[in-house]
């Protein structure tokens, strides 16, 4: 099993239509799961085009702006053509669940599969066995999300040697320092750290902020990612005009991701404006470094 993430843009383009960008969307697998985060107006072609199936796909939405949103019906829609039973995740902000039922009725679609919708403002939305999810606000208008993705904390290999020479009993006590919770022998706390080697799996974090200006937040929540994925709408020179829509230059998203310390920046949600972008990674790469252009169809492993 790979203990990396495999994530494919999709779409990399703002609101209006660019021949060579799609709207926004983004894959994110690892092992068996399947998140799509975004899903803009042509995302169905582009999951096609990279043989991302639908039936197994847990969505996730930054917010409800058509050019994040355009392709969600048409992919539910879908589901239904090819009779795919199994039940979808959708998590978004307060208000998806309207959304999403109101166009199925304007539509009449009734799909045959449940459709299990999760609204969040902050905090942990999913868990599972290989990792969890966190949304938290950010302050590109009303209930926008920036979702975080953490592989669980490994909790080391079970050292029987010293588990033996501490006296432990086998069973209950065992399984508790296992699981990483401390246990009381003879008086005395015995901590999981003293009998658990350290573990050569490290966390994996990556970050995608969707639509946002500069903000603090996003900062805080970026901290130490192995990747972010930030919105990159104007050129540097913008900076009154990303204010204004409540977007970020090339060089916030440089500025967050060097006072997040994060390890990987890709910007992404580009404007017709942002034309000259080969200037707009220099200049983000000199606040930070390690820095990409996203493109639709730019896969990178985690
Ligand atoms: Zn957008
Ligand atoms: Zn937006």
């Amino acid at each position: 099993m790979s203990n990396k993430f495999t994530v494919t843009f999709l779409g990399t383009s703002s609101a209006p239509p660019q021949v060579e960008r799609r709207q926004s969307s983004v894959s994110i697998q690892y092992r068996n799961h399947n998140l799509l985060v975004d899903v803009g107006e042509a995302t169905q072609v582009q999951l096609l085009k990279h043989k991302i199936g639908l039936s197994n796909l847990t969505i996730l939405l930054t917010h409800l702006h058509s050019d994040h949103t355009l392709g969600l019906i048409g992919l539910l829609t879908t589901r239904s053509f090819y009779s795919i039973s199994k039940a979808i995740t959708i998590i978004g902000p307060p208000w998806t669940s309207s959304f999403i039922f109101l166009q199925l009725l304007a539509y009449r679609l009734y799909p045959e599969y449940d459709i299990k919708v999760i609204e969040t403002t902050g905090g942990v939305v999913l868990s599972n066995s290989d990792f969890y999810i966190e949304s938290f606000p950010v302050s590109h208008g009303e209930d926008c999300l920036g979702y975080k993705i953490i592989t669980h904390k490994p909790l080391g290999v079970f050292n029987v040697e010293r588990v033996l020479e501490k006296n432990i009993p086998k069973g209950e006590k065992w399984k508790k320092l296992q699981e990483g919770y401390p246990v009381e022998i003879e008086n005395k706390t015995i901590f999981p750290s003293e009998i658990l080697d350290r573990s050569s799996k490290e966390q994996i974090k990556i970050v995608i902020t969707g639509d946002t200006p500069l903000d603090d937040n996003v900062i805080n929540n970026s901290a130490n990612a192995d990747l972010l994925i930030h919105d990159s709408t104007y050129p540097m020179m913008e900076i009154e005009r990303a204010k204004k829509h409540k977007h970020s230059t090339c060089t916030d998203a440089a500025f967050v991701a060097k006072r997040a310390n994060v390890r990987r920046l890709i910007l992404t949600h580009f404007s017709e404006l942002h034309k000259n972008l080969t200037e707009s990674l220099s200049n983000a790469k000199e606040i930070f470094p390690n820095c990409i252009i996203a493109h639709d169809g730019l896969v990178i492993e985690v």
